[in-house]
């Protein structure tokens, strides 16, 4: 089938159904086509963002998806624990699955259809069926060459308990926990009195997952507080790039001409490994393109992982300096430190748009780790 500045999203994930709805809320003439691999959208997930990660255009996009909002969220440090008002949000993939059937018709949309090879104006299809079109690539995380990367690795299950757990608003990072392998926190969402997400994580240089030491450890977690698991609805397991240094233009180099988004194009916040603020408004940003050719797709989006790069080099600082300059059961109180800072300033982190002030402020104060060590993470 040819077809003249026909796009074609590859991968029906977070990024490629955002893409797909802005497009189709803003373009309606716009021919396009999304094509997922599996036989749903979105994978199972749950994808959480505080209020202040996405601007009103973002929050208009993703208001349909979510499926629960809490006015404020909880941190626990040995010493400290405090309540955040910053308001905080969950997307579930079951919802993103309804919502894009509902809202695009199958001609823009194909499931079970495994892309095998790409060009930059065509796919082949794995029972050898070629599509023309403008291609943009949203696979996913993959293998980043030219980044230096650690990890924000985890297990999280989801659980109906026979009682109430008690809790009114989420625990983000509960890193009271033993701290052998750390930075090590439990993050925990109260979906309803009785039905709650567990996440033991880690942020490790290692990208090996444990998953029965972490499966063991959600239970005693669970355990220690008096919650009785009753049945478990849902495992999700995650492994998030953590930016550490590297090139962002040596990584999209692996694909000559190729437009991304998403993960496969480079695009996440370098300390949480997070992509669903930077998923939401770059989905806008093609919508609003006039141009779908493929050259002006890869110069747009290539400009922007390469701006956004330079822009978030001082979250890689501290990605050093928390991985490299911390000795594993100490990184905790680089976090406690941090939360010592104004609601303000923490969320402004958290979208990845903290000023000069705020840097100053975070990097104020008495250093958690050894001097020396800190300067050789500094220097990169
Ligand atoms: C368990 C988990 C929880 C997370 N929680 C959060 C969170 O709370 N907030 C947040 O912002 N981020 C979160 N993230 C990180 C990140 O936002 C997600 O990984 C996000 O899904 C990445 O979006 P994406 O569209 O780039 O990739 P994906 O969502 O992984 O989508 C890629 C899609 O491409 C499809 N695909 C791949 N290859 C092909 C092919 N050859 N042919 C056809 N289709 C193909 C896949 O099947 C998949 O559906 C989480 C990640 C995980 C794993």
């Amino acid at each position: 089938v040819a077809k003249k500045d026909r796009l074609i999203i590859i991968g029906g994930g977070l990024a490629g159904c955002l893409a797909a709805l802005a497009l189709d809320e803003l373009r309606p003439d716009q021919d396009f086509l999304l094509i997922e691999g599996t036989q749903s959208f979105g994978g199972d997930h749950i994808w959480s963002f505080f209020d202040a990660d996405v601007g009103m255009d973002e929050r208009r996009l993703i208001e349909p998806l979510i499926v629960a909002r809490w006015s404020d969220h909880d941190v626990r440090f040995p010493n400290r624990y405090r309540t955040l008002p910053t308001p905080y949000n969950s997307i579930a993939s079951t919802r993103l699955d309804t919502h894009v059937r509902s809202k695009l018709a199958p001609p823009r949309y194909r499931l079970g259809a495994s892309v095998t090879r790409v060009a930059t104006d065509h796919v082949e299809l794995k029972d050898g069926e070629l599509i023309q079109g403008t291609v943009v690539d949203a696979r996913g995380p993959g293998a980043m060459p030219g980044l230096h990367l650690g990890w924000q690795k985890f297990v999280g299950q989801s659980w109906k308990l026979a009682r109430p757990h008690g809790l009114t608003r989420p625990i983000i990072m509960d890193a009271t926990v033993d701290q052998r392998e750390g930075y090590r926190f439990v993050y925990c969402l109260p979906f309803s009195s009785d039905r709650i997400l567990i996440e033991d994580t880690y942020y490790s240089l290692d990208p090996a997952l444990d998953r029965e030491a972490l499966r063991a450890r959600i239970q005693s977690y669970a355990r220690e507080k008096g919650w009785e698991l009753a049945e478990r609805e849902n495992e999700e397991e995650g492994l998030l790039p953590i930016a550490l240094g590297g090139s962002i233009q040596e990584y999209w180099n692996c694909a000559p001409g190729l437009p991304r988004i998403g993960l496969a194009g480079g695009f996440f916040h370098p300390t949480t490994g997070y992509s669903l603020p930077d998923a939401a408004r770059i989905a806008l940003l093609i919508a609003r393109q006039e141009n779908f050719s493929s050259g002006a797709l890869h110069t747009l989006l290539l400009s922007e992982a390469g701006r956004l790069w330079r822009e978030r080099r001082f979250y890689r600082l501290l990605n050093r300096m928390l991985l490299h300059a911390a000795a594993p059961a100490a990184r905790y109180r680089i976090l406690e430190h941090f939360y010592r800072l104004d609601a303000e300033v923490v969320a402004r982190f958290y979208a990845g748009r903290s000023d000069g002030w705020d840097k100053l402020r975070i990097l104020s104060g008495k250093p958690p780790v050894p001097v020396r060590r800190a300067i050789r993470a500094l220097a990169g």
